[in-house]
């Protein structure tokens, strides 16, 4: 496989070991539930909670005879997927057997795609941090059956399978090694889903298991050929992504110092613990015995298909991303954390475009991926599952443009409409409060005045020292409780004091 070019900051990514500087090298395959409410070969449901064993069709549970037949509506998704990675669409693609023994899984076989899959190689561009982009290469993306789950936890002597998970279609996302680091890899999920998300073909709610992560972690002195690969399974969470390739790398390391070698192996990552351990070793491809599934003709549709599909994309992440920067003049760092959640975005725009009127786009992505962001945060929520609603900032972003508040006085407002008034106006919260911002000069004169003559030294010493200033602009806001307008005050003083 290709390696990108080093980029100059990546040099700043290597590990320190006892001896010498490390490079990690991370792989991704991500299992993607496709978004469908039937299975990838049967008409069963494929909706999450219900009671065990009470979505499972006769080919799910695998009786004898009984024959698979395609889902069309999962092949679109795949193709939709494969269309917003940017990567080449195989017209004809093969489902073959890959043959494991699970307990959970009733066929013996997974039906999978193994050398014709349908999707090929792929982009995606992905912002680790401010001005730093990578671009993770897709080697490819293939349909498959996800297995059923054998359930330990509900007796003692005994364990029971629940086969509502059989057959449901899945989308195996593989990348190429471009990933050299677990802020990185992070930032590669993160943007995945992002996509997957905005084209509707899978919710990427990783807490059901809807999105999981095999990661494929090595490390080698800088330079050298790829090392021995460790594959940590199902990963669930974005953190534990990340948690997960930073221990791995230190572990392979800590081996490779001392002399001995890396064992190719499948691992799990022990959130409570912070390690990873041993699972079993690592199949070759030639263990499972793929074959062609003779139940299944191969996968076949013409460019009009695909055609058809391209024509109903949605705008994804980085074409927004482009058009915020260059229709409101967002910086790139403001708009990517902007669009990296469509709601988001679509949050963004509608409280820029709030009733019409013209606002700083800028101000107000500000306010959202400041303090609306912050309190989401908080509560666990994206900004649009909030109660503050693009209106009030739209409101609150207003009153600000007009003079009516300052910056500091906005945030109060919004801390009222967070914690007491969660539907109140902003405009109406400022008038039933007296939060006006005082422009009256005689007012601000008045309070200037009284704070000048209460400390005559520290007025002397301002004069020697124009830096002092500032001291008494926030002496004078402390004494008008945060009203005074800032630019008058700070007027005011430099008039008083000559300086
Ligand atoms: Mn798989």
């Amino acid at each position: 496989m290709t390696q990108p070019a080093s980029s100059p900051n990546r040099s700043a990514k290597l590990l320190k070991g006892a001896t010498g500087d490390w490079e990690i090298v991370v792989g991704m395959e991500i299992h993607a539930q496709v978004a469908s409410r039937s299975k990838l070969f049967s008409g069963a449901s494929t909706e999450f909670g219900g009671d065990p064993n009470s979505h499972v069709s006769l080919v799910d549970a695998a009786m004898p005879g009984m024959l698979p037949v395609i889902n069309a509506a999962c092949v679109r998704q795949a193709v939709r997927t494969g269309l917003g990675l940017k990567a080449r669409i195989n017209r004809r693609s093969v489902f073959d057997r890959k043959n494991y023994f699970y307990p959970d899984l009733p066929q013996g076989y997974q039906i999978s795609q193994y050398k014709s899959p349908i999707v090929g190689e792929g982009d995606v561009a992905v912002d680790v941090a401010p001005g730093e982009q990578i671009i993770v290469g897709i080697e490819r993306v293939h349909l498959e059956q996800d297995a059923g789950k054998s359930l330990h936890d509900q007796s003692a002597t005994e364990s029971f399978v629940d086969l509502n998970r059989s057959g449901v279609a899945l989308m195996e996302i593989v990348s190429k090694p471009d990933i050299r680091s677990a802020d990185e890899a992070k930032a590669y999920v993160s943007k995945l889903r992002s996509i997957l998300r905005t084209l509707g073909t899978c919710d990427g709610d990783m807490e059901k298991g809807n999105l999981r992560a095999d990661v494929n972690v090595s490390v080698r002195r800088p330079g050298a050929e790829l090392g021995t690969r460790c594959e940590i399974k199902n990963v669930n969470s974005i953190r534990f992504i990340g948690q997960a390739v930073d221990a791995e790398a230190r572990r392979q390391i800590e081996i490779l110092e001392d002399g001995g070698k890396i064992d190719q192996e499948t691992r799990l990552f022990d959130p409570a613990k912070g390690e990873t351990r041993a699972m079993r070793s690592k199949e070759e491809a030639h263990d499972y015995r793929y074959f062609p599934d003779p139940d299944l003709l191969p996968v076949e549709f013409d460019q009009a298909f695909v055609d058809e599909i391209a024509a109903s994309l949605p705008e994804l992440p980085d074409e927004r991303k482009a058009r915020f920067v260059s229709e409101y003049g967002l910086s790139a760092q403001d708009a990517s954390a902007l669009v990296a959640e469509r709601a988001t975005a679509d949050y963004f725009e509608a409280a820029v475009k709030h009733e019409g009127r013209a606002r700083d786009a800028k101000i107000v992505a500000n306010w959202i991926n400041g303090d609306v962001a912050a309190f989401a945060n908080t509560s666990g929520l994206e900004v649009s599952q909030t109660h503050v609603t693009p209106a009030q900032i739209a409101g609150l972003v207003d009153l600000i443009a007009d003079g009516t508040i300052s910056g500091k006085i906005a945030k109060d407002v919004l801390a009222i409409i967070v914690n007491e008034e969660k539907d109140g106006d902003p405009r109406a919260i400022v008038e039933a409060r007296g939060m006006k911002q005082v422009m009256d000069t005689g007012a601000i004169e008045a309070a200037v005045d009284a704070i000048l003559g209460a400390n005559p030294d520290k007025a002397a010493q301002a004069i020697a020292k124009p830096a002092m200033l500032g001291w008494f602009v926030g002496q004078v806001m402390k004494q008008t409780g945060g009203k005074a307008n800032p630019q008058a005050v700070n007027d005011l003083l430099k008039q008083k004091l000559g300086v």
